[in-house]
């Protein structure tokens, strides 16, 4: 069945939606995006999304096309057109389609942003069966862009980092910057050694993600004491448990790095817990 997307203002079906070859978010990668889960036909932490969308567009001088209700209610829309159950719906906002390619941003009167929105649905979110056995990561150097604290559309070193880690026959790859984890392709990244879970600090060399936000929150609500700063390779394979995080993997227990099996190589008990808090706090709050 085909699915019906947003492009700016309206809602069509996919195989109608249309973009400019002039939008500068195909040719120069020059847009922001956000993926929004879905749990019980509602969305989870929208006001999160919402302010880190507005975050992005301010810090690349792109002025955001519509207001929390106006997003709020495409979101909604799109989830309920789409009879989407669990799953996501992604966003990208760029800026726009001046006639032209050029480096020289257009003037923002004449070339407004392009706004598109779709969803996609996967009724394994919750029950998840990577979440029962845990995944495998391998560690490669982090070579992005200094500005990761952005949500751009720049995902192609992300999606290399991902291809290197199935082609050894892992799940994910780890990014590591001067000896230290930054975090995953998609993902932020959290070791646990003896009790107390572990993961780099706020800054400008990681995404600052929405979910990270929610666990720590909750961690740090069920006593689990949480250390925010940068963690090695080293430190990371001799960890007792390791997980990542990410709109729609929740809470993913990692199992092995770089070929070293962590623990029992199952699950860890702090990380399968988190993972049922996280569920069920934010079922409770989405909206
Ligand atoms: N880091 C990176 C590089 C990501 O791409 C993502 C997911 N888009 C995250 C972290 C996790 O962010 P969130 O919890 O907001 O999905």
């Amino acid at each position: 069945m085909s699915r019906v997307v947003y492009v700016n203002g309206d809602y069509l079906p996919e195989g109608e939606a249309k973009i400019s070859i002039f939008d500068r978010g195909f040719l120069m990668a020059d847009g922001v995006y956000e993926v929004t889960t879905v749990i019980d036909g509602k969305l989870i932490d929208f006001d999160g999304h919402f302010n880190r969308l507005e975050r992005s567009l301010n810090e690349l001088d792109i002025v955001n096309p519509m207001d929390r209700e106006e997003w709020l209610d495409v979101h909604r829309q799109l989830a309920a057109q789409n009879a989407v159950e669990q799953g996501m719906i992604y966003l990208q906002v760029t800026r726009g389609a001046p006639g032209d390619r050029d480096f020289i941003f257009p003037d923002p009167e004449t070339t407004t942003p392009t706004v598109v929105l779709f969803t996609q649905s996967n009724p394994a979110l919750v029950d998840s069966p990577k979440a029962k056995k845990g995944i495998k990561v391998v560690t490669i150097d982090d070579i992005r862009w200094g500005r990761r604290d952005i949500k751009t559309v720049q995902l192609l070193y992300p999606s290399m980092g991902k291809m290197m880690a199935i082609k050894q026959g892992a799940d994910d790859a780890w990014m590591v910057q001067d000896g230290a984890v930054t975090e995953g392709t998609s993902n932020n990244a959290y070791i646990i050694k003896d009790g107390r879970i572990v993961t780099r600090a706020l800054s400008n060399d990681i995404l600052h993600g929405i979910t990270r936000a929610a666990v720590l929150r909750f961690a740090r609500e069920a006593q689990m004491p949480v250390e925010e700063r940068s963690f090695t390779v080293e430190e990371a394979k001799s960890a007792d448990e390791a997980f990542v995080t990410s709109a729609s993997t929740f809470v993913m227990p990692v199992v092995q790095i770089d070929g070293v099996t962590l623990g029992e190589g199952v699950p860890g008990p702090m990380a399968l817990r988190l993972r049922e808090i996280y569920i069920e706090e934010s079922r409770k709050a989405a909206i």
